[in-house]
């Protein structure tokens, strides 16, 4: 049996293996998926470890995803990008590394029946999921991404990467009114609204400048309904949780750790249904 993990701090929570085994029951693949607690002073240890202990591959979550990129043998052009590691393959004692957050976002987009091309995006935050999100809207065709963040030198510096198809501005009320009135996707790449510890939307007037028929996307999907798409779903405008991204760059993951393409949206169901089993 080959072995398959997530591994981070705290990791328990993660519902990676859950959506893991279950797509690799659904494909009859003798592979077992856990999660591993390993703390950010065990990371090497963990990747000297790994291949003789049976791993193929494993996801990492907070706090290794930037700490893994120097210390890939293979890196994909994303991962560099990104700065950040969510996949590592492990093969002839080679670490591959991989970042699925974008292409995750993109599939989850298609298969809600979202557009890309062309489209006015307004992107909130500048954090590691925004820069992600970001550089695969630019690249996807998106006309224009402005990306709003409280802390603004972020925003400038992600926007570098691609200046002329992604715009730096500030997190104020009136920038994001503003920002709002030509954009037909709004994209929340920040905390706010994370059951927790991510503080709260203050301010929903920008929702009302959007034009009718705008979609907003929550990358956060605990709460399932957050307060941006409530507020979103009262305004007549389709409203979207990031459980759709998190399936999706679990998919693209498995498609790593495999080394074949999957059939996502067969992928994406069965995942689907193994977290509304647990739900229920
Ligand atoms: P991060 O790197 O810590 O970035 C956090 C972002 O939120 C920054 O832009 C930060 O602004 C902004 N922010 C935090 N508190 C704020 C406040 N009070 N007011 C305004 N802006 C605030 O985090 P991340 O990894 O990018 O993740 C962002 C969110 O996406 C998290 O909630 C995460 O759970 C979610 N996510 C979902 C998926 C998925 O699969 N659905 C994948 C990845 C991430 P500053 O730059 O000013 O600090």
């Amino acid at each position: 049996m080959k072995k398959l993990c997530v591994i981070g701090d705290p990791v328990l929570h993660s519902r990676s293996p859950l959506i893991q085994n279950a797509m690799l029951r659904s494909l009859d693949l003798d592979y077992v998926y856990s999660a591993e607690t390993v703390r950010k002073d065990e990371l090497q240890d963990f990747l000297e470890k790994a291949g003789a202990e049976g791993f193929v591959g494993f996801n990492a979550t907070m706090p290794h995803k930037e700490s893994l990129v120097p210390r890939m043998d293979v890196l994909a052009e994303d991962a560099a990008e990104c700065g950040s590691v969510n996949t590592v393959c492990i093969r002839n004692d080679k670490l591959y590394g991989f970042s699925t957050d974008g292409t995750g976002f993109l599939r989850s987009l298609t298969e809600a029946g979202i557009e890309i091309s062309g489209r006015k995006v307004l992107l909130l935050g500048a954090g590691g999921a925004a820069k992600a999100v970001s550089l695969k809207l630019a690249d996807g065709g998106a006309a224009s991404v402005t990306v709003c963040n409280r802390t603004l030198d972020r925003a400038e510096q992600l926007c570098r990467l691609r200046s002329g198809a992604l715009y730096a501005a500030d997190f104020s009320p009136q920038t994001l009114l503003r920002c709002a009135r030509d954009a037909s996707l709004l994209v929340n790449c920040t905390s706010l609204g994370m059951l927790g510890t991510g503080g709260q939307f203050t301010d929903f007037s920008f929702l009302d400048a959007l034009p009718t028929g705008a979609a907003v996307y929550d990358l956060l999907y605990s709460p399932a309904e957050t307060l941006l798409m409530k507020q979103a779903i009262s305004r007549n405008l389709p409203a979207y949780n990031g459980l759709g991204m998190l399936i999706h760059q679990a998919v693209c993951a498995l498609e790593h750790f495999l080394d074949t393409q999957l059939d996502h949206r067969r992928m994406s169901a069965v995942a689907r249904q193994a977290l509304e089993h647990q739900n229920s």
